[in-house]
């Protein structure tokens, strides 16, 4: 499944996310990519694995007394575990996924955002947010820019916008400069994990009425 994915994590983030360093939103995001990305999941161990042995060269080097050295070993066991691979290859929401919906795709509860699309935003940290995001088969995202980072990465059917075309598994980091309409390929209802770490802003009239109703 993995293979066909094409738009995969930096090493900055799989390298914060190693550390534990990331906002949950961006560790929920960087933990379903990982689950779904037999490529992302290697660089991910292999950070783990560099970082602890940086972490005991100091340790060697420095001759810490054995307090400082044991903190530095409990915050290596501290760092975040690699997600194992999904198992149920029929469920859309990997596994880091159905423990904040507290099931599949039937039990996320969708709010009505305008246009067909429909949102459920996840309970986490207030630096970022994390939101599921439904796009109906061929239908479109409001034009939008956001002041921070904008990723977002697809769970179910595919979308296209100025940059690329995403499907399963693909992650699109967006900054601030990039302004694009992602639409939903028609064949398929379109199901996103987005996550932002500043509210969007809409740049044409009308979806600018949503944004209220987006709550980012
Ligand atoms: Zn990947």
């Amino acid at each position: 499944m993995s293979k066909s994915i094409k738009h995969h994590l930096t090493d900055d983030l799989l390298m914060a996310y190693a550390a534990g360093n990331l906002p949950e939103a961006f560790d929920l995001m960087v933990a379903t990519h990982l689950s779904l990305c037999d490529h992302c999941r290697a660089r991910a161990e292999s950070f783990e694995a560099v970082g602890g042995q940086v972490l005991e060269d100091q340790a060697q080097t420095a001759q810490m007394g054995s307090d400082a050295l044991a903190a530095t070993m409990a915050l290596i066991s501290q760092g975040a575990p690699t997600p194992k691979p999904a198992h149920k290859k029929c469920a859309v929401l990997p596994a880091p996924l159905q423990d904040y919906v507290g099931g599949d795709v039937n039990d996320i509860r969708w709010r009505p955002v305008g246009m067909g699309v429909k949102q459920a935003i996840l309970p986490t940290t207030n630096e970022a947010t994390a939101r599921l995001l439904f796009i109906p088969a061929g239908a479109a995202v409001p034009d939008h820019s956001h002041r921070g980072i904008e990723m977002t990465m697809v769970l179910q059917g595919a979308f296209s916008d100025e940059v690329d075309h995403f499907a399963r598994g693909d992650v699109e980091i967006a900054d601030q400069d990039l302004e694009h309409m992602p639409v939903a390929d028609i064949s398929e209802d379109c199901i996103c994990l987005a996550v932002t770490d500043a509210p969007l802003k809409f740049t044409k009239l009308m979806p600018r009425l949503f944004q209220p109703f987006l709550r980012i």
